[in-house]
């Protein structure tokens, strides 16, 4: 079979859309909303996410809705992070003026990592697991922006 590109365009579509994270997510950023953090507990091993998740990952146990929710603190430890001129959430204008500089922060009795911006820290201030806590924005609507970004304690 003989295929050929006959048109080929380069370019950018912008496109609103709706998506719903589904019944776990909904509930971490409900309390997000309240600036609070929770996250579930594999009833098996043991093992706290953060976001929270339907099944482990490690044991394929399903983690139940209604059950296993534990409050966690708005503090964490730094386990890796980066530096980058880019934007991770915004396709359409990602250079930024400042590099910025981004974290894989572990909430305290977690087992799992997120990722936000580390605020107001320099790069010669920055060591593996140092101790950051949450920076709330001040009105949250209940999403991942609702954390500003994590800052050092
Ligand atoms: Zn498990």
């Amino acid at each position: 079979m003989n295929e050929k590109v006959i048109v080929a365009n380069k370019g950018l579509i912008r496109a609103d859309f709706n998506f719903w994270v589904g019944r776990y997510l909904d509930k971490f950023y409900d309390n997000l909303e309240n600036k609070k953090i929770v996250g579930n507990t594999c009833p098996k091993c043991g093992d706290v996410f953060v976001p929270p998740r339907k099944i482990c990952g490690k044991c394929n146990e399903v983690i139940p809705l209604e059950e296993n929710w534990v409050d966690l603190p708005e503090t964490g430890i730094l386990i890796n992070y980066t530096i980058t001129p880019y934007k991770v959430n915004d396709r359409a204008f990602r250079k930024v003026k400042k590099p910025q500089t981004i974290g894989m922060i572990q909430i305290d009795g977690s087992n799992t990592a997120l990722i936000y911006r580390l605020l107001n820290l320099e790069p010669d201030n920055i060591k593996l697991g140092m101790k950051l806590k949450v920076e709330w924005e001040e009105n949250t609507k209940g999403d991942p922006s609702d954390i500003r970004g994590f800052m050092k304690i």
